[in-house]
């Protein structure tokens, strides 16, 4: 059965008739890029399915000439051909039927090549002597191959793709394929031809043609592995070589199916509005994603880049080899892929503690949605631009902490074995959601779907109440729903409990029953740490494992650490009962957990009135100066990357929330001397920038502009959000939407919100330069600007005007992410009102 015969293909208007199935594509491509503009032929090889006399496919800013249909040696050519803007379609009629059976289509067309950072565009990069350089590269996910040549654009339509490009003879071209030939042409110009790809969507397929290296290749089982760049850049490399190796390496043993395509190019591209993109053999990143410098890089600016790599090396197999059928599991492509990074980290550097340090992300994802607005992982997609915004954080961080859950209640092995099931049967196809639980069946012999449909399908998650031995489940809510909610009402929890007097880690379902776990001593519910659900132990519980902090693994603490924090906002612990608690951290090097008490001193900072900010002052110190004694400023020799992560977590806090004075002076000396490298680097930005001296901001602008790696480049153009003077925060807004590049403007504003003191004032700014920012920036990347407000807590008459104008000036794409933000503001404003009179007495009742 092909899946892509699905009722929903003849009533969706947005998805395209089945009469004519594309096989495959040639594709040629004549690049102009001072000229900004593209002309291209296709040959495309279809499959008429019925008699027609019209047929339509995607295509989107393109003029389209007649179609020409060649059947059996004859020449067929469209009478008339009409684009639809709406639907983005052009639709070929003819005076006669055309037969059912094989068939060649060709056509011609032209198209710009935008500036929009997406379908074909065209971007320019300054390299280190000042020269500038023009680039065209292509962004197609989801739905935007159509602005670069007419096709069937659509997951399920898969085909191969033979490309041919014409570029200045100085110009270096990459593909999803090996080039098979360069031929110079008479013109001067170059012809790079391109191998065939393999069966896939035409959202996999890439191509990039500027001043761009390549490194040497590394061969991994037989695929050759290059990082290419900006020329210029090669001292970048070596890292994400290393990496990249890895990963495909561990890929193919994990799935046990060989690399699909015929080499892994890795591109970094100057300006790219995601992340990064999984192409087929061509994936394309953002420059910091993949070119740093370790010898002054911070750990996580290092593990950063290995997590985005593994990431779209998954994507090679998960989502490119087998894809989703439509828009909707775009989820389980970025879900298993988000998976499968952690993993894959794990077995690269077991040493990072990856699914520890992943707790602080995870928490993003509860925080979310244990709110009513939240959505369920899965939702019925219509249009491609409701699939765009399912690019938020339940999809790769919910739906991957899901499925973390699952591998470990199924046991590592048997899920490998079901996701090896799943793959093999569905290569080179197309699958929905369900095709996955069925192989995890086969595999594990569990109801893997009936577990996964309450995850899945329902918004929101459980809070497991321990009340002896005996365990029930609710759903966990922030707030008494006043309207409708998307919490769902009950779930099938895979609840791992150990004892903490040693013994086994028991796996059961805790269902709609109460359930009884065997209890002998102390009993730790969420044993390690897998579970997306909040626990509630009763006061006798908790009071015995606070005491048996140490008996806890890192990331069991964490989630200690990250249920007493949703306990606060729920209005159920105090900010005392936590900072109590984290007087048990003090002799361990454990940034995961540390993090999260650091989130508890940014949210009282924000706020206490600047006369109770002693008191947190005195709390920060008394727990973070132990600290610093003990880790010192500079690393100690053999230390593990956790002391080095939690050495920065700590002097930021000494230094934004304590203000101490020694740790001050320090971050200036070495901002000063322009020691500004490794873990510490981004806090001593920081700490400088609060101080709000003069000249700072003038320093920065000029480290940017001379910064040797994209990390230092990003640290430079994002230290003024931490400054503490309002007018040099206000300054760089207006930057935003001059001189910096749009793929980073968004997230600059979002910081920039983020500023204690002018965040409230930008915000303002931000609304009366709301037109222009949706013209200016990458589709979509407003939401990152809004994100901002979720810090505005403090300022519960300014969030009813947020909400207000947010609600009646909605974004194009990724509506549901700003609503998400404006609940996280409102669940802070809550906190807020509720704490904001007694905090500092309580603060201060600790340091007595
Ligand atoms: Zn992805």
């Amino acid at each position: 059965m092909k899946k892509n015969d699905d009722a929903n293909t003849s009533t969706n208007p947005y998805r395209l008739p089945r009469t004519v199935i594309p096989k495959a594509y040639q594709l040629r491509f004549d690049v102009d890029l001072d000229g900004a503009v593209f002309a291209g032929t296709a040959e495309i090889d279809v499959v008429i399915t019925e008699g027609i006399a019209e047929f339509a496919l995607n295509a989107a800013e393109l003029a389209v000439s007649a179609a020409t249909v060649r059947i059996n040696e004859r020449e067929i050519i469209s009478a008339s051909v009409t684009m639809n803007d709406e639907f983005e379609t052009a639709t070929f009629r003819f005076d006669e039927t055309l037969p059912e059976g094989n068939a060649t289509i060709s056509l011609s067309f032209t198209g710009i090549l935008n500036d929009q950072l997406r379908g074909f565009y065209r971007s320019t990069f300054v390299d280190a002597q000042e020269v500038e350089h023009v680039i065209a590269t292509t962004q197609f996910a989801s739905t935007d191959a159509r602005r670069a040549f007419p096709c069937w654009d659509e997951p399920a339509l898969k085909a191969t793709y033979q490309v041919t490009l014409e570029v200045p003879e100085s110009m270096a071209a990459f593909s999803n394929t090996n080039e098979i030939s360069s031929t110079t042409l008479v013109s001067g110009r170059r012809e790079v031809c391109f191998a065939e790809t393999m069966i896939m969507s035409t959202y996999l397929v890439a191509f990039v043609v500027g001043p761009f290296e390549a490194s040497p290749a590394t061969d991994v089982a037989g695929t050759p592995v290059r990082i290419v760049y900006p020329i210029g850049n090669g001292h970048l490399v070596e890292w994400a070589m290393e990496v990249a190796v890895h990963a495909l390496d561990y890929f193919i043993d994990y799935f046990d199916i060989p690399y699909p395509g015929d080499k892994v190019d890795l591109v970094a591209v100057p300006d790219f509005a995601f992340g990064a993109m999984e192409n087929l053999g061509c994936v394309t990143f953002r420059e910091t994603e993949l070119l740093i410098d370790p010898s002054t890089a911070s750990h996580a600016e290092m593990e950063r880049v290995a997590l985005v790599v593994n990431h779209e090396l998954a994507h090679m197999w998960f989502g490119d080899l087998v894809t989703m059928d439509w828009w909707e599991g775009i989820w389980l492509n970025e879900a298993f892929a988000t998976f499968m990074e952690l993993l894959c980290s794990d077995d690269f550097r077991p040493e990072w503690k990856k699914w520890a340090g992943f707790n602080p992300t995870r928490d993003m994802a509860f925080s979310i949605d244990g709110q009513h607005s939240t959505r369920p992982i899965e939702f019925k997609v219509v249009s491609p631009d409701e699939c765009r915004g399912m690019f938020d954080v339940l999809t790769y961080i919910k739906g991957s902490a899901v499925l973390r859950m699952l591998e470990q209640y199924l046991g590592g092995t048997v899920f490998r074995d079901g996701i090896r099931i799943y793959l093999k049967r569905h290569a080179y196809a197309n699958t929905v959601t369900a095709d996955l639980w069925s192989a995890l069946e086969e595999a594990s012999g569990q109801p893997v779907g009936e577990i996964m449909d309450t995850w899945i399908l329902q918004g929101g998650y459980p809070l497991v109440c321990v009340e002896g031995s005996t365990l029930t489940q609710r759903p966990f809510e922030y707030t008494k729903a006043s309207g409708s909610s998307n919490i769902g009402s009950n779930w099938k929890v895979p609840v791992m409990t150990r004892s903490l007097d040693g013994g086994p880690v028991t796996a059961q379902l805790l269902e709609a029953a109460p359930l009884v776990v065997a209890s002998d001593g102390v009993t730790l519910v969420n044993a390690g740490g897998s579970g997306f659900y909040r626990t509630a132990y009763d006061s006798d519980g908790l009071a015995a494992i606070a005491e048996r902090l140490s008996d806890l693994d890192e990331i069991e603490r964490a989630v200690l650490f990250s249920d007493t924090w949703a306990s606060i906002l729920v209005g159920q612990s105090s900010f005392a009962d936590l900072f109590v608690l984290a007087r048990g951290l003090i002799d361990l090097d454990e940034p995961s957990t540390w993090s999260v008490v650091v989130r508890a001193f940014d949210m009282a900072n924000r706020i206490l009135d600047e006369a109770d900010r002693d008191a947190l002052a005195a709390v920060v110190q008394s727990l973070c100066a132990p600290l610093l004694a003990r880790l010192g400023w500079d690393p100690i020799e053999g230390e593990t990357t956790q002391a080095g992560e939690l050495r920065a977590i700590v002097v930021g806090a000494l230094g934004a929330y304590a203000r101490d004075e020694a740790v001050v002076a320090e971050a200036l000396a070495r901002f000063d001397a322009g020691q500004v490298s490794g873990d510490l680097a981004n806090a001593i930005v920081a700490i400088t920038m609060q101080q709000g001296r003069l000249g700072d901001l003038e320093t920065c602008e000029q480290r940017r502009e001379n910064a040797t790696s994209p990390q230092d480049e990003q640290r430079y153009l994002f230290a003024p959000a931490s400054s503490g003077d309002p007018a040099v925060v206000l300054d760089t807004f207006a930057r935003a939407f001059s001189t910096v590049r749009t793929q980073d403007a968004p997230y600059l504003v979002g910081a920039l919100i983020r500023n204690r003191e002018a965040g409230p004032q930008v915000w303002k700014l931000m609304t009366e330069r709301w037109d222009e920012a949706d013209e200016l920036f990458p589709e979509g990347s407003n939401v990152a600007m809004v994100a901002g407000v979720m810090t505005f807590g403090a300022h519960g008459q300014l969030a009813v005007e947020v909400r207000k104008f947010h609600e009646t000036n909605p974004v194009r794409v990724g509506q549901q992410q700003v609503e998400q933000s404006l609940d996280l503001m409102d669940l802070h404003v809550a906190l807020a009102a509720r704490c904001k009179a007694s905090l500092g007495t309580d603060l201060r009742g600790l340091s007595h």
